[in-house]
């Protein structure tokens, strides 16, 4: 089972160092000024993950423009949030597999390993299993670039280097590994806690045991509303009530509002229960998604 893989001993010193580097610079001294940095430098490694990576990249929940796509990988990028191939691949078979022994990152495996140990245990071969999930993916130029790891850092270095030789030591731990201590845990979060038994609650009866968490949507950019998103899986927004804050539906919306997002599998007027799907499901959804792609 590869729950008990040996642990990758270079992943886990590169996150243990990262998420480091953000609790030291919370110990760092504050400075109002960086949240001229801090806002926006979130929101570009926040929206390059949850927009770009997942409901656009994995889901097709719309289309939008070739320049836009470059600019929120690379934001996705700045963050380190994962190689493009990787992150969807992995995305997918997550979707696919959902909460049963073969899940890369449920619960059903412990909380630890739904949250963080699954990217250090993950054995080599679920490469090539990415690069088959994701071939649509590997067909796009940059995200093939970023498959490489010393390419992949690029974008990241310049920004550090650049905070560092501009605002100091503590200007870069709290612009740039502060951001990312909280996107790093609250991505993991939507793994972990949104599949806990329990936590949180369920609009939709899915044949998995996601769940929608208010602080997480809330912190996660609208990531946190699970179960909708299991239910249904391309639709671009994952809040569905009112009060479920969801920052990337509101994006999404303003792009369509502005002509940079068309396409976009709004949800159906009327969600009820009857419109969940099962895993496989979901599965089909994502396959008849396949890339349009044009590069
Ligand atoms: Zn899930
Ligand atoms: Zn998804």
């Amino acid at each position: 089972m590869f729950k008990h893989e040996k642990l990758n001993l270079l992943i886990f010193i590169v996150l243990l160092l990262l998420q480091l580097l953000g609790v030291v610079g919370l110990l760092t001294r504050f400075h109002p000024f960086y949240l001229f940095i801090i806002v926006p430098l979130f929101f570009w490694g926040g929206i390059g993950t949850t927009l770009y990576l997942h409901r656009y990249l994995t889901h097709r929940g719309f289309e939008m423009p070739e320049w836009l796509k470059f600019i929120l990988a690379t934001g996705s990028a700045v963050v380190l949030a994962g190689d493009p191939v990787t992150w969807v691949g992995d995305h997918r078979y997550h979707h696919l597999k959902s909460d049963t022994d073969e899940d890369i990152h449920s619960p059903v495996h412990g909380f630890p390993y739904a949250h963080m140990m699954w990217l250090i245990r993950k054995p080599p071969e679920f490469r090539e299993r990415s690069k088959r999930y994701a071939a649509d993916v590997s067909k796009i130029w940059y995200c093939r670039l970023f498959e490489r790891a010393g390419i992949y850092v690029l974008p990241h270095l310049a920004v550090a280097t650049t905070l560092y030789f501009t605002l100091g030591l503590a200007g870069m731990l709290w612009c740039l590994y502060v951001p990312m201590l909280v996107i790093y845990n609250v991505t993991w979060s939507v793994n972990s806690i949104c599949h806990m038994p329990r936590l949180g609650y369920r609009s939709f009866d899915t044949s998995d045991h996601s769940r929608n968490n208010f602080w997480i949507g809330v912190f996660g950019f609208g990531e946190g509303y699970h179960n909708n998103h299991h239910a249904q899986p391309r639709c671009a927004a994952h809040g569905l009530r009112w009060w479920e804050f969801d920052l990337t539906r509101y994006v999404i919306w303003m792009l369509e509002k502005c002509g940079l997002a068309w396409k976009v599998v709004w949800p159906a007027k009327e969600s009820k229960n009857s419109d969940a799907v099962s895993a496989e499901g979901a599965a089909l959804l994502l396959t008849s998604a396949k890339a349009k792609n044009s590069i």
